[in-house]
């Protein structure tokens, strides 16, 4: 019999980052501009960028500073107001509070992708929009970005956990100005922490390069037009958001891996998702005609159920070992705007995002997991929703 599976666990890193690791202990060579040229870090930044089929790639630290660095590198003064969906997770109105900007948040539907009305609505007030692809799911870019275009208010993709998805064919993350990823652990390349942004503007690579911490002249070291420079140098605060060469090890030999995690990803995804919508009580969004997704995990919305009964649901399913999440029943989750009071001016409320977040349930389901392992889930998840509403319906309340 198959066991719950583990869904926390991410794959092993590729044998082939071993070589490279030792030889990085054996010199100590730790730090992205001691060698003259060619450092993991450069070497990851320029295959990144092949891969996207951008000009230019920046490692940093994390998604967030990645999002932090291109405010900073819009060179938004303090105090713009940032548009950014209300369901995403609370590092990204953290970015914006970081750079000193003002998040104002945006609607999302029962399909947790973004209300393209409230959107319209409050665009005429922003400066920048950062568009969250939270768990892959990706809103009306075509809409989005003619809207946006229309105004000249640039766009910031948080492609964080959207490695892979494409949009009428095109790579997630290359649709707006910059786009942001991440390779923290529980995403698509995993390096323990991490991320990456990217975009075609030289200038705006250029600042946030100065600014994720190439001090002095350091800024040699990167592959972009070098008489971008000497204009901004020491123009610019430094901080200090580097990559270290160990997470560039970690990640490059991954690259190769994307492909097949995203296909084995989506299979599980829609397999599962197949299975939970001939629940009555479950119903998984479909996602927009242009989308390809890279789905790591599963969101589903509970259909005719009291807030008792979704709670039931979730503790029947974790009594199976599958943990459910419903982002606005369980405390203090990261995904749950109200949770955001470091906001200035956090809206009172926000009701369609509220209603989603209150029946929209979140598994993980990692792309390693076997067929078996997925029927699992679905199994568990069916029989949970089964015996709480089954109860229900016997007690006729
Ligand atoms: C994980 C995630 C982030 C944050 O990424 P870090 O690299 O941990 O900073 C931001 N946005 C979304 C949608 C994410 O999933």
């Amino acid at each position: 019999m198959v066991q719950a599976p583990n869904v926390h666990d991410a794959e092993p890193i590729p044998e082939a980052a071993r070589a490279e690791i030792d030889r990085l202990l054996q010199s100590g060579d730790l730090f992205r501009y001691t060698a003259p040229e060619n450092a993991p870090v450069s070497l990851l930044e320029a295959e990144f960028a092949e891969m996207m089929g951008v000009k230019y790639a920046l490692a940093v630290s994390s998604c967030s500073a990645a999002l932090f660095l291109s405010l900073k590198a819009l060179g938004l003064p303090r105090d713009s107001k940032v548009l950014i969906p209300a369901f995403t997770f609370a590092a990204v109105p953290s970015a914006v509070v970081h750079a000193e900007c003002r998040p104002v948040l945006c609607e999302v539907g029962d399909n947790y992708r973004i209300d393209m009305s409230d959107f319209a609505a409050k665009l005429d007030d922003v400066q920048a929009v950062i568009i969250s692809h939270m768990r892959g799911h990706t809103s009306d870019m075509d809409a989005i970005m003619a809207l946006c275009n229309a105004r000249s208010i640039p766009v910031i993709e948080d492609a964080a956990h959207s490695l892979g998805t494409t949009w009428n064919g095109q790579k997630i993350g290359t649709l707006g100005k910059i786009g942001c990823f991440s390779f923290q652990s529980y995403k698509m390349i995993n390096a323990g922490e991490g991320g990456i942004m990217i975009t075609n503007d030289a200038e705006l690579v250029a600042s946030a390069i100065i600014m994720s911490g190439a001090y002095e002249h350091n800024w040699n070291k990167h592959s972009v037009l070098k008489d971008v420079f000497p204009a901004i140098q020491n123009t610019l605060p430094l901080y200090n958001l580097r990559m270290s060469n160990l997470s560039a090890a970690v990640i490059r030999p991954q690259l190769g891996h994307l492909d097949r995690r995203v296909n084995d990803g989506r299979a599980n995804h829609d397999h599962v998702a197949a299975r939970l919508n001939t629940s009555p009580w479950m119903q998984v969004p479909d996602c927009l005609k242009p989308e390809d997704r890279a789905p790591d995990s599963i969101q589903f919305n509970l259909d005719g159920m009291d807030e008792d009964e979704r709670r039931a649901f979730a503790d029947a399913a974790a009594a199976m070992g599958v943990k459910v999440q419903i982002f606005g029943l369980s405390a203090d989750n990261a995904r749950a705007f109200w949770n955001w009071k470091f906001i200035p001016d956090l809206p009172a409320d926000l009701p369609s995002t509220r209603a989603m977040l209150m029946r929209a349930c979140d598994v993980r389901l990692p792309a390693r997991l076997t067929r078996a392992e997925c029927d699992f889930v679905a199994d568990a998840l069916i029989t949970a929703a089964d015996q709480v509403m089954g109860a229900r319906r016997a007690y006729g309340t």
